[in-house]
């Protein structure tokens, strides 16, 4: 990675205003092997500066060839990813051949080989600035050409792309050409796959995926298809502007980085959403939501694109906000705000309280290797509920006038954030740059505390923002549970920093935010929290519990309420909880962050063991309920990840060998693995299982859960194994994640000792080797969290002053130091 540069901001505005790129030719040979395939790009520029000197970038394995109008160029100038063209005419015409290798990160093209079958399959991802490991290009969002794309495969391949495709002969395949769309959206994916097409309002429709998954696309195509229809519909309805591509494929991938990529007509998902096993209703919303999503980008990013990435957030919230409220309003799936509310939330809340913190709207992103780390909770939940605060002011007609101008101004151009906000404060005579200051420019959390009737409204920088919201107050009925009594709307701008709130004479509890339309902390009054502690599970609305959870969750985090004082609220309002959502949510935080890491070693046994009963009371609740199901599997996957003891660890060994959790649900793939992963932790399960599950199904799955198992095996051999692999090996993306999140398991923590501190020294090495999607997995996913001690946080901190570190190791060491802090601070707290 190093031996390519990064593209600065001021290198693409002077490009910009030098070239005019027209049309792009691009030639693929996917049939020289498992190594290299072969790249031929011809491009018609025009040059405004006749005689000037600029670059192509290109990162090939091999460049053979390349010509500037006729003139062959000197290939040993390519330096750094960029070969120099000089002496440019005003029409110019270039031409790249290269032979580019294969990645196995998910980074420009990747390729696989299914172990459940041996085919090979491979597909694009050109984003960020990975492009230019697939072809040569002038590779900036504001440089749009008019692709025609050519692909030889082998003749049993079907080759899909950004525009209709035909095989004009056996493995020869042509694209038609497409409208001007920027290079980081070029898309190819190839291999034996499956299809299934379709149409709906005269757009072609296609879902693919590799043939081992056949059955279950089958399965699941009648659904993805309603959500895509259902989403051309609603867009539709709202843009004026038809979908503005010749077809639209939905790619199921395999080792995909991202959820899914936003190609025009040509979709990359990660094959996960392919569900192999039993899923959760709610997992089945998640693959909505993204659906829906990437169909947004068609428009909002697609269509209009950013000029430069210091606007990633004008695609990434636009289309998250857009996802939730399309979800919620035009498919099955209307509880989508809650799903907000519990699970994407905390992300963007997360991330906005870490020193690395940024402006939803980042005033300069100076290179594309600093964009890359804005691809966060930031860009994606925190934008997104900041564009749900401003419909929420100006109302939803006046935010579609105006996104709908911004679409006609600016169609198969690029555009800004300024461009966005004139054409918004036009449709809605009012000051949307006022707003987007104080929402977009700024960063941090706005905490509102209510104090005997009054809120206090606190901001980081010390300017609060503007809020739409509204406030609940309950009161207790005969029966001893909660109803509403009333919901008020407050309007908090910016100088209301003590807006009164006057409950009736009976209140029990004042819910500031109860349909959690901003994005904000809240702090109850002592009195309402008493009513939480011991009725949090009697508020009837869902979203005003998902609020009430949020809240206790980051008191947790801030140091203001103890990991046992969470664990209470857990023991006596999850068992009785009917929101698949708020469950799962509220178990992982439970697990992940509060018993693994916050709790101090001597108090573990006893956290889990409380889990264990929610989990175990939850079964029992829902025993003989099909319409259950989600529930069940949260509970039983919970009870398998808290089992501590020889007794625990037998029960699991008879679901194994019964092939069903008592009363369900059965034991599929995915369910077989993370009970084998326990097994394996707790030394009741070795390599003679791992093996023996691994041939019954020699499906990615199995490998992943195989090298998990293997990594998480308490025996010294096992760990210096994983070591060597994750840290000194060429695992692909997906299997190092695998590995990683198998190796620290905080029962181990004497074994893992030396290994914390090794951690430190062969972190910046591996990533530097590795690259960013790669630097990635090790600086989070196998990151030591569990060892919240003060040793680790100034081993973190040591690692951290080393210079040479990766943009992308920096800022995943630096997000899960802050998390580290906490857990140490929350340690504290509980005295030991
Ligand atoms: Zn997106």
């Amino acid at each position: 990675m190093s031996d390519t540069s990064v593209l600065t901001r001021t290198e693409a505005a002077e490009r910009h205003r030098q070239l005019d790129v027209r049309t792009v030719h691009l030639d693929l040979d996917l049939t020289l092997g498992r190594e290299v395939f072969g790249s031929t790009t011809v491009i018609r520029f025009g040059c405004t500066t006749p005689g000037a000197d600029t670059y192509v970038d290109v990162k090939p394995a091999t460049l053979h060839r390349a010509v500037l109008n006729g003139r062959e160029l000197d290939a040993t100038t390519l330096r750094a990813g960029r070969l120099p063209l000089t002496g440019l005419a005003a029409d110019n015409e270039l031409t790249v051949e290269a032979h580019m290798a294969y990645s196995h990160t998910g980074e420009g093209m990747h390729r696989f080989t299914d172990p459940a079958d041996g085919e090979d399959y491979v597909y694009t991802q050109s984003f960020l600035d990975d492009g230019p490991r697939v072809f040569a290009s002038f590779d900036q969002p504001d440089l749009k050409a008019r692709y025609t794309v050519t692909v030889t495969a082998p003749p049993q391949w079907t080759v899909v792309g950004n525009s209709t495709g035909r095989q004009v002969t056996p493995g020869r395949w042509e694209f038609a050409t497409t409208p001007a769309i920027s290079s980081y959206l070029v898309s190819v994916v190839a291999g034996p796959l499956h299809s299934v097409r379709a149409e709906h309002d005269g757009i072609p429709l296609g879902l693919h995926c590799r043939r081992s998954l056949a059955a279950h696309l089958d399965t699941d195509a009648a659904e993805l298809l309603e959500i895509t229809r259902q989403g051309f519909d609603h867009y539709h309805r709202v843009f004026r502007h038809r979908y503005p591509f010749d077809s639209y494929d939905q790619c199921f991938v395999p080792e995909f980085n991202a959820g899914a990529m936003e190609n025009p007509g040509c979709v990359t998902l990660r094959d996960e959403y392919i569900f192999r096993s039993a899923v959760a209703d709610t997992k089945r919303e998640e693959r909505a939501l993204v659906v829906v999503h990437e169909m947004a980008h068609m428009w909002f990013g697609d269509l209009v694109t950013m000029k430069w990435w210091d606007d990633l957030w004008l695609n990434e919230s636009f289309a998250e906000y857009m996802a939730y409220s399309v979800t919620a309003a035009s498919t099955r799936f209307t509880g989508a705000w809650t799903g907000f509310a519990a699970d994407r939330k905390p992300w963007g809340y997360d991330a906005d309280q870490r020193p690395s913190t940024h402006p939803v709207a980042p005033g300069t992103v100076d290179d594309t290797a600093q964009a890359l780390q804005n691809f966060d909770g930031i860009s994606y939940a925190k934008g997104a509920a900041a564009l749900r605060q401003l419909v929420a002011w100006l109302g939803e007609d006046a935010f579609l006038t105006g996104v709908n101008d911004y679409f006609d101004e600016h169609a198969f151009g690029n555009a800004t954030l300024d461009d966005l906000l004139r054409a918004l404060a036009a449709a809605s005579g009012r000051d949307v740059h006022g707003w987007a200051d104080r929402w977009l420019r700024t960063t941090g959390v706005d905490t509102l505390r209510l104090t005997d009737g009054r809120i206090e409204h606190t901001s980081p920088d010390g300017t609060p923002r503007p809020h739409q919201l509204t406030a609940a107050h309950y009161r207790r009925t005969a029966e001893g549970t909660l109803e509403l009594a009333g919901r008020v709307p407050l309007d908090l701008t910016a100088d209301a920093t003590a807006a009164p709130v006057r409950p009736a004479a009976a209140t029990e509890l004042t819910l500031l935010n109860d349909t959690d339309l901003s994005y904000v902390k809240i702090r109850l009054d002592p009195g309402s929290w008493k009513t939480v502690r011991s009725s949090l599970g009697a508020v009837p609305e869902e979203l005003a519990r998902a609020v009430l959870w949020s809240a206790a969750r980051d008191q947790v985090r801030d140091g203001e309420l103890t990991p046992g004082e969470y664990l209470e609220l857990v023991a006596a309002h999850l068992p009785g909880e009917t929101s698949v959502h708020l469950v799962d949510a509220v178990l992982s935080f439970a697990r992940d962050f509060v018993a693994d890491c916050a709790v101090p070693p001597a108090a573990r046994p006893a956290a889990l063991a409380t889990l264990a009963q929610v989990c175990r009371t939850l079964l029992r609740r829902t025993e003989g309920e099909p319409d259950r199901t989600g529930l069940r599997l949260v509970a039983a996957r919970g009870v398998i990840n808290t089992a501590a003891d020889r007794t625990q660890a037998t029960e699991l060994r008879d679901w194994l060998a019964a092939g069903t959790v008592p009363g369900g649900p059965v034991l599929d793939p995915d369910l077989r693995w993370h009970l084998l992963l326990r097994l394996c932790v707790l030394g009741a399960a070795g390599e003679p299982e791992i093996a023996a599950e691994l041939a019954a199904d020699p499906s990615d799955t199995s490998e992943e859960g195989a090298a998990r198992c293997r990594a998480a095996l308490p025996d010294p051999a096992a760990k210096e194994a994983a070591w060597q692999t994750l840290f000194h090996g060429e695992l692909s993306n997906y299997l190092a994640t695998a590995t990683a999140r198998g190796l620290w398991q905080p029962e181990q923590a004497e074994l893992l000792d030396r290994l914390t501190t090794r951690y430190f020294e062969e972190l910046g090495p591996a990533t530097a080797r590795r690259g960013p999607a790669l630097a990635r997995v090790l600086a989070t996913a196998a990151f030591p969290a569990f060892a919240a001690t003060e040793r680790t946080v100034r081993a973190a901190e040591a690692c951290l002053a080393d210079p040479d570190l990766t943009a992308a190791t920096r800022r995943g060491l630096v997000d899960q130091l802050d998390t580290l802090r906490r857990a140490v601070r929350a340690r504290a707290l509980t005295g030991q």
